[in-house]
């Protein structure tokens, strides 16, 4: 792959670059100009949201009906 910098990749407008160089978790991978993380770290990062999302929504809507609030107990 060809090594472009992340000042290059800007000047050409590219939406991803190479380094040559491992990212924090080691991984050889093209980078997102926009955040500057490698391509799989952000898929990880990506499924990881999705499968927290995921278990908040089930925590939440688990042993009520979504949209219904929980009557509140008489004090
Ligand atoms: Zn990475």
């Amino acid at each position: 792959m060809k090594i472009v910098t992340r000042q290059e990749a800007k000047a050409l407008k590219l939406k991803r670059y190479y380094t040559g160089e491992p990212c924090h978790r080691g991984h050889y991978d093209e980078r997102t100009l926009a955040s500057g993380e490698c391509i799989t770290c952000h898929r990880i990062r990506i499924q990881g949201m999705r499968r927290k999302r995921k278990e908040v929504m089930s925590f939440l809507t688990a042993g009520t009906t979504l949209g219904v609030m929980p009557k509140k107990e008489a004090a």
